[in-house]
């Protein structure tokens, strides 16, 4: 039985959401997890893509249940064709292919089974605030309406948060600052290898984002496009349907679901921290800028943000000032990284198809043993140090 006051109330049982809640849970605050959605990660608006390190660093074991591929190749093709390859050698990182509707709700049991409670089903529609701080939140589920007072709230409603906003923070995202949508889950597509993730650029066909192909197995994969609205000159979907016909290896596949989201790709909130409120995940915009993955930043984050409130509760002071030990934490822990791939975004946005061909020439000469960012920063640097001052401070 869902009760009326509780020491945490969390917005949203995404990644961030659940591990927050979970995290919270363990430190031994009273919790409840709120979420719209009926049935936790559904409509799945997701690649799936998740690499192993954040599994490892909060101690969850993959389960095939929804860990269900294993990747740790990749392939870049640039818009004139040319192909990048890179592999982890052996011993190096996995990355793997989740099924978010199972993933996510196992992430919700989990905080579950840690003494959370757990609402589906359930929309928050206000705040409760009470000397401009939130108190507490107003929520609908069938049937009734409820008020639920609370010490701390935790924000994770995703790339649309309205919480953030309602509580004062400014959280409105420009066109430039989102990648929109679309993926297609096809099945019977001829994929050149099952560990392989390929990704796809081009004006011509994810302007100012990417296309990717993420497999689910030898025949399954999620296909999907990013652009930026403010480059594009149709929605995604007719990009992305033109995109599967330009490629024969899935032209045979079935299309068995569509999704489609936005993705914040402008660097993280400059504070994400208020009396009494804590905001985490997409919502704080904490997704890398340049790939667009957020669910590894979402749960660390959570996981931060979790063990901030409890031990903030515990303590009696949730000001602001107290908070600030999560937005001091989740920043030494990934801002630096998002920072820099938010400066790489913005440099390969200023490339050209016809400079992003040479780069490619130059980066598909070289055998790459892992994938990192810094390795092929350094080749192009070396081959063409013109481009050192674009990339300055990347390296
Ligand atoms: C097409 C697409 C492909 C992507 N591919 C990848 C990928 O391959 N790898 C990767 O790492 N990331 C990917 N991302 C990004 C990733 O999905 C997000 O970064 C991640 O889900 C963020 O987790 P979150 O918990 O912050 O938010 P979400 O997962 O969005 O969860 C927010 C939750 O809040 C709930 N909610 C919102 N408002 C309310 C309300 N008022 N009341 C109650 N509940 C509410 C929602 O129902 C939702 O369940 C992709 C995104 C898109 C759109």
């Amino acid at each position: 039985m869902v009760k009326n006051e509780y020491d945490v109330v969390v917005v949203g049982a995404g990644p961030a959401g659940s591990t927050a809640a979970y995290s919270a849970a363990k430190m031994g605050a009273s919790v409840l997890v709120l979420d719209r959605r009926r049935e936790l990660g559904i409509p799945v608006q997701c690649g799936e893509a998740l690499a192993e390190d954040v599994l490892k660093e909060l101690g969850i074991k993959p389960d095939p249940a929804w860990a269900v591929n294993k990747t740790n190749a990749v392939k870049i093709v640039s818009p004139g064709g040319i192909e990048v390859r890179i592999s982890e050698r052996a011993g190096g990182k996995v990355g793997y292919i989740l099924n978010r509707k199972i993933f996510d709700k196992f992430l919700a049991l989990r905080a579950a089974d840690a003494g959370a409670d757990v609402m589906a089903g359930t929309f928050v529609y206000g705040l409760i605030q009470e000397d401009g701080r939130p108190v507490g939140v107003k929520a609908s589920a069938p049937g009734q309406r409820m008020e639920i007072r609370c010490k701390v709230l935790i924000a994770a409603d995703g790339v649309a948060s309205r919480i953030a906003r309602w509580a004062g923070m400014k959280t409105t995202l420009k066109l430039d600052d989102i990648e929109t949508c679309a993926q297609f889950q096809m099945v019977g597509v001829k994929l050149e290898a099952p560990n392989l993730l390929e990704f796809y650029l081009g004006s011509h066909i994810a302007p100012g984002g990417y296309a990717w192909v993420f497999p689910k197995s030898e025949n399954y994969a999620n296909v999907g496009l990013g652009v930026l609205a403010s480059r594009a000159q149709r929605r995604p979907i007719e990009y992305l349907q033109e995109f599967v016909k330009r490629m024969p290896n899935l032209q045979s596949g079935k299309i068995v679901e569509i999704n489609a989201g936005g993705v914040p790709v402008c660097g993280p909130l400059d504070n994400t921290v208020r009396d009494g409120l804590l905001v985490v995940g997409d919502a704080a915009r904490q997704v890398n800028p340049l790939t667009g993955g957020g669910i590894d930043s979402a749960m660390r984050a959570g996981n931060i943000a979790g063990e901030v409130a409890a031990k903030a509760v515990a303590e009696g002071d949730v000001s602001e000032k107290r908070l600030k030990e999560y937005d001091k934490r989740w920043r030494e822990a990934m801002e630096k990284r998002l920072q820099r791939y938010l400066k790489a975004k913005d440099v390969l946005l200023s490339l050209s198809d016809e400079e992003l061909d040479k780069l490619a020439k130059v980066l598909s000469k070289v055998d790459f043993d892992r994938i990192s960012l810094t390795d092929m920063l350094k080749v192009l640097v070396k081959a063409s140090p013109k481009l050192l001052w674009k990339l300055k401070g990347l390296l």
